[in-house]
């Protein structure tokens, strides 16, 4: 008798595993048929490990022109990734910094947060987001050198082109500031920027209501109203980024004013301030939106009704995106999606009176798994992406 496991499929699979990781860390660069001839596994086998590694982010695709010295078909060639590599993630939300560790297996190895005014203290919230950084590795004992690229989260529009914020109104602090550029420097390493609906997405894609999906919208709803649009497993930017601003839908054109400018927007209807102002004051207290959402989840009327009445026009909003993208599913985030069905089941009918039936009818309207971590984890989640979309290619 062997070992316990020997023979089992788990067990076979890892030792295939195992062969395959021998051969990509002698070789460095290797081709998907050279591994299959190297192990005298079936190209089937090496195909199913190699997806399994993929994965994992322990092994990437490169570019094999040029690199075939006796004038071979060019093709894609597979490199070993460093399992001890690092990527860090950065959420700057308006009053706090948060800085995350991970490994290029998925795992999360630790996080730092610092409350902070960062609106309106730019310089010294990318200062306090290097110096977390350092903690960070210090105590967990990382070395810097294996750290690998960086993941950056703005709560508002990002322009991608210049690395900055795209709103003067919403991060006052921040214009001009080149933030993926001006992190790079602080931290070492490259760092790539996304705004805060992206990131939501990229992390319920990455951990969360999306892994088993490839076709979704995340809604990000909470002080304002953003979406993540993931198509074929890639999040849809846009020409300059900003796809996704269907808080700024029009509902009513003879609607109230909005700050961007525009009447009758969904968030002069639905977001956090208009819900708060919609409710008022309650016993002589002055709500905010955290504590309108406690009070709903609780059962109190009046929060409730302000709730689902939101959850109604994004529906209207979201019926449109789904006659536009038909998505498999529609994630609702951000702190409203804490009253679960108080808000989702008229946002769900708004969606079935609103949409074309056939997208109506297939769409799996969900709660996101992360609420408060979402935008840390979908910057971790950004940085094990672009640095999976950094191998050199020859
Ligand atoms: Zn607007």
């Amino acid at each position: 008798m062997g070992k316990a496991g020997d023979g089992t499929l788990a067990w076979l699979r890892d030792r295939n595993r195992q062969r395959v990781v021998a051969v990509l860390r002698t070789q460095g660069r290797i081709s998907q048929a050279d591994i299959a001839r190297a192990t005298g596994l079936s190209r089937t086998t090496v195909s199913t490990v190699v997806g399994e590694l993929k994965d994992l982010g322990l092994v990437s695709d490169v570019d094999g022109r040029g690199s075939q010295p006796r004038g071979g078909r060019p093709g894609v060639q597979l490199i070993l990734q460093d399992p001890e590599q690092v990527v860090a993630g950065i959420d700057f939300g308006h009053s706090h910094v948060s800085v995350a560790l991970a490994d290029l297996a998925h795992n999360v190895l630790g996080e730092q947060r610092r409350d902070l005014d960062v609106s309106h203290q730019a310089a010294l919230a990318l200062d306090t987001a290097a110096g977390l950084f350092l903690e960070l590795i210090g105590e967990l004992g990382v070395d810097r050198r294996l750290v690998i690229g960086a993941g950056i989260g703005i709560p508002g529009p990002v322009d991608l082109g210049r690395g900055q914020a795209g709103s003067a109104t919403i991060l006052p602090g921040w214009v001009g500031l080149r933030i993926a550029s001006e992190m790079t420097e602080r931290l070492g390493v490259p760092a790539a920027i996304e705004n805060d609906a992206n990131l939501g997405a990229l992390a319920e894609l990455t951990w969360g209501a999306g892994r088993d999906c490839t076709n979704f919208a995340y809604i990000k709803a909470a002080t304002g109203i953003g979406a993540g649009i993931v198509i074929d497993g890639k999040l849809l930017r846009g020409a300059t980024g900003t796809a996704g601003e269907i808080g700024h839908t029009t509902l009513d054109e003879a609607g109230p004013l909005c700050y961007c400018g525009n009447r009758g927007c969904l968030e002069t209807v639905a977001s956090g301030p208009a819900i708060v102002q919609l409710v008022g004051r309650l016993d002589g207290e002055n709500l905010t939106l955290s504590r309108i959402v406690e009070l709903a989840s609780d059962g109190d009327l009046r929060c409730r009704r302000a709730i689902s009445d939101a959850g109604r026009e994004i529906g209207v909003a979201v019926a449109g995106l789904c006659n536009l993208i038909n998505p498999e599913r529609v994630i609702i985030g951000g702190l409203l999606s804490r009253t679960g069905e108080v808000l989702l089941r008229p946002l769900r009918e708004s969606i079935r009176r609103h949409a074309v039936q056939a997208a109506a009818e297939s769409v799996d309207v969900r709660a996101a798994v992360f609420v408060e971590r979402a935008e840390l984890l979908g910057s971790l989640a950004l940085a094990l992406q672009s640095s999976r979309e950094r191998i050199p290619v020859k």
